[in-house]
């Protein structure tokens, strides 16, 4: 495989232990690369910290790797995880330093993981699960063109003028903040979030930055601030309710390469004349989303839904400035 060819596992889906998950090529059931950064798993004590698969099985952090080959783990898969820790010793600031691209592929690379996790284990012949991911063809179409951005991992790689997800980068106020990891991630939305101590990471991962950029007022609000985790909470509920209703698949483009180049570039198009963009927004599902996410706190959904239909906010004033909020009472 020439270095700017893309893989593309969907075409035969090629999915099993004896596959590299980022290059195809042929490996042992030994050579794996964990889903989650050993940097990680031993600062925020994962190793045995539970978590659940689609099949409703249960892993831990520590268990979830994916087949890989020794190039792409040492090439490509470590150096980005010793860039991401770096940068997370630093804080938040560090984490607002990085470059987009790999906050994207690191994130890419641990929904992926849990993506292929389970892709592999459809095809155990032992395990029925009700609605496989591998026969939802729409669903397929979405990973498909995510895995061809994700290879920006692999091969060199430049979007032409875009960035394939929208991030968030939250401050947690310490005051009552007794979380310091949190992680969540939904296989059909793509929407992800990330707790590293007082930083927080949330990510749609394929919506080509149109989240970010309906989001943008709230988000500007928060920027300088320390957020109570209720704020968080609610932050990630925006975010995660946006990538519920978002309607579209962006289609990604490699311009024709000449012998030499260096790098493929990517052109990408979003069909909005067929499709809107974003399904109609309906407060009951917000509010459920809402709710789900402030079970901690345990505010229900006849709380969230206010007169006027207007909903529950911890985030802004009645003149729509941002709240600070230090501790919290109901
Ligand atoms: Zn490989």
């Amino acid at each position: 495989m020439t270095d700017l060819e893309l893989y593309d596992p969907f075409r035969s889906m090629q999915f099993s232990d004896l596959h590299c998950f980022l290059c195809g090529t042929t490996i042992t059931t030994e050579q794996r690369t964990p889903v989650f950064g050993e940097w990680m798993q031993q600062n925020y004590n994962l190793q045995q910290k539970e978590l659940l698969l689609l099949d409703k099985s249960i892993t831990t952090f520590g268990q979830l790797t994916i087949p890989c080959c020794d190039h792409c783990h040492l090439n490509h898969i470590i150096p980005l995880e010793q860039e991401i820790e770096q940068a997370a010793e630093k804080g938040y600031e560090g984490i607002k330093e990085l470059d987009p691209k790999k906050l994207f592929q690191w994130i890419g690379k641990m929904y992926y993981g849990t993506l292929v996790t389970e892709l592999i284990r459809e095809k155990d012949p032992l395990i029925m699960p009700q609605n496989p991911v591998s026969e939802n063809t729409q669903m397929l179409g979405k990973f498909k063109a995510f895995y061809q951005v994700l290879q920006s991992l692999r091969v060199p790689m430049v979007f032409s003028d875009f960035m394939p997800c929208s991030l968030f980068i939250l401050q947690v106020d310490p005051t009552e903040d007794y979380l310091p990891f949190e992680y969540q991630d939904e296989l059909t939305t793509m929407a992800f979030s990330i707790k590293l101590g007082p930083v927080v990471i949330v990510c749609t991962l394929l919506d080509n930055g149109i989240i970010s950029r309906a989001l943008g007022r709230m988000y500007s609000l928060t920027e300088g601030k320390k957020l109570h985790p209720v704020q968080v909470a609610e932050f990630k509920a925006r975010v995660f309710y946006a990538a519920y209703i978002f309607n579209v698949v962006p289609d990604y483009f490699i311009r024709p390469s000449k012998p030499g180049d260096k790098k493929l570039v990517l052109d990408t198009l979003i069909d909005d004349v067929t499709n809107e963009i974003f399904n109609p927004f309906e407060p009951l599902a917000y509010a459920h989303m809402l709710e789900e996410m402030l079970k901690p706190w345990n505010i229900r959904e006849h709380e969230i839904m206010l007169e006027n239909n207007q909903l529950l906010t911890f985030l802004t004033d009645e003149n729509g400035n941002f709240k600070t909020i230090t501790q919290f009472q109901k």
